[in-house]
């Protein structure tokens, strides 16, 4: 099965991804810019099971992040593991967004993925 590795930018967090995603998908929303600093966060979900993570971590709101170098990983719970895709140690990824939330707040010089589903706020 196919293996992805990711780390923070410091290297003291490090983790590993089995198999294909569930879902993958970019977010626009506020929470999403102002915790990435950036205008979206592309991420994926895999079962949990799929996610294995070595290294202490820190929390804000059940997202998890690096306490040495900042960087913003993964949040999980006991049923997923969402991955920000921006640690994973290859880029590009094969990944392709297949759904884009909160569109409403999308910079106006980015078009829509092509092919992704459009949904103006949170998934329904
Ligand atoms: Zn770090
Ligand atoms: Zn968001």
């Amino acid at each position: 099965m196919t293996k992805m590795n990711g780390s923070c930018r410091c290297g003291a967090v490090r983790y590993e991804v089995t198999g294909h995603p569930k879902r993958v998908g970019i977010c626009h929303c506020t929470d999403c810019r102002q915790e990435s600093g950036s205008a979206f966060t592309f991420y994926a979900v895999w079962p949990a099971s799929a996610f294995v993570t070595t290294g202490e971590t820190d929390q804000y709101e059940g997202r998890s992040f690096c306490p040495k170098c900042g960087s913003r990983l993964f949040s999980q719970d006991s049923e997923e593991a969402e991955i920000k895709l921006g640690t994973l140690e290859s880029a590009p990824t094969e990944l392709v967004p297949t759904y884009e939330l909160w569109i409403k707040r999308r910079e106006r010089w980015l078009p829509p993925i092509p092919g992704a589903q459009q949904f103006d706020q949170d998934r329904v």
